[in-house]
């Protein structure tokens, strides 16, 4: 079943219409959703609407079952959608605003060799709302209003693979820009994916203004083969081709992410092999450490390899930095919570 969520204002005003009501009380629905406030919380809508609409949607697309707080501020939600599917999301708090992390899949088709969110597959593509929804709730947890704002900033990097759910994606990134509601800018959104490089052109042709992040993990297709199974359909010369033409078309700095893993990527053969493949690019490296998951295996790469590849990367004037890690102590990495909470229950 859809909630309030799902649908746009103008989806609101339609529906409005149709349940004989008059044209204002589209403003009162449509407030109400972005607030995430349930039907039994609503005091300003007759009953007889709030029946008419409760038959047809949900009022809220997902519920909050599990909050598991960080000692670096971060938190971890376990989101319950209307099916009983579990997704997870986390909320990090920096100096400039707080960023939301959210799932854009039940699971992720895209098998990563380190990612614990492809290990049971994909189960199914989130809705729009289901997305919103995340976002919305993790504002309101957080004292936030659509007002007076909590969640600045957005990145879709929880589970799932983006770029596999593009209609729900696009329409979720236009919902939670859009001006009368939460009006998070598209400038503080960044969308995280695996490199579907016919998407991502597609996405520049779209004409959002969305930060696009890629998950590169490696500089040849020999090496990268090995962790990301997609590289085989779309090798990094797309990647990178696609890459460039995103830039073109947004003006959009690209942000390669690069998570090291001992004795995969992370010598300095393959800092110099990256610095070659980017050399020239606009762009900027995310160097994140690996998160052990256990049916996985792989280890992270240990801390002076890590400073070692850094630092081949900036005398090489590659744009750098080591991304801090949030939410160790708390399964923080995409994947981990959720199969941890299905294993245990
Ligand atoms: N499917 C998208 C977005 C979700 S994954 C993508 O591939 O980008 C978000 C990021 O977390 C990706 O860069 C992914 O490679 C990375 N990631 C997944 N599992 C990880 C782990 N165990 N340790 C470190 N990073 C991981």
């Amino acid at each position: 079943m859809l909630s309030l969520q799902d649908l746009d204002y103008n989806e609101i005003k339609e529906l409005i219409k149709e349940l004989g009501q008059p044209s204002f009380r589209a403003d009162q629905v449509f407030d109400m959703a972005m607030k995430d406030k349930d039907y039994a919380e609503v005091t300003n809508l007759p009953k007889s609407l709030i029946a008419g609409l409760a038959e047809r949607y949900r009022a809220r697309a997902v519920e909050v079952i599990a909050e598991y707080r960080s000692r670096d501020g971060s938190v971890k939600y376990l989101y319950r959608l209307f099916d009983g599917n579990i997704v997870e999301g986390v909320f990090m708090p920096h100096d400039y605003g707080n960023t939301v992390c959210i799932s854009t899949q039940v699971g992720c088709r895209m098998g990563c060799a380190f990612c614990a969110s492809g290990i049971g597959g994909l189960a199914r593509n989130l809705t729009a709302g289901e997305m919103l929804g995340q976002v919305l709730a993790a504002n309101r947890l957080n004292g936030g209003t659509p007002k007076k704002r909590t969640v600045t900033n957005i990145v879709l990097m929880g589970s799932g693979e983006p770029l596999d759910n593009y209609e729900n994606v696009i329409k979720f990134i236009k919902a939670v820009s859009f001006g009368k509601g939460i009006n998070i800018s598209q400038r503080n959104i960044s969308l995280s994916t695996v490199g579907l490089a016919d998407r991502i052109r597609q996405l520049a042709d779209d004409g959002l203004n969305i930060i696009l992040t890629i998950s590169l993990h490696a500089p040849t297709d020999e090496k990268r083969n090995a962790l990301i199974p997609m590289n085989r359909k779309y090798p990094i010369k797309d990647i990178i081709g696609a890459a460039r033409y995103y830039f073109e078309k947004t003006g959009r700095r690209i942000i390669f992410e690069y998570t090291l893993a001992e004795g995969k990527n992370s010598d300095a053969e393959s800092a110099e092999e990256l610095s070659r493949l980017l050399k020239g690019l606009n762009c900027h490296v995310n160097l994140i450490k690996l998160n052990y998951v256990k049916e996985k295996g792989l280890k992270s790469a240990n801390d002076d390899s890590v400073k070692e590849f850094l630092s081949i990367l900036q005398k090489n004037k590659i744009s750098a930095t080591l991304r801090r890690s949030m939410g160790q102590d708390i399964e923080g990495a995409c994947g981990q919570l959720r199969r941890k909470y299905l294993g245990e229950s």
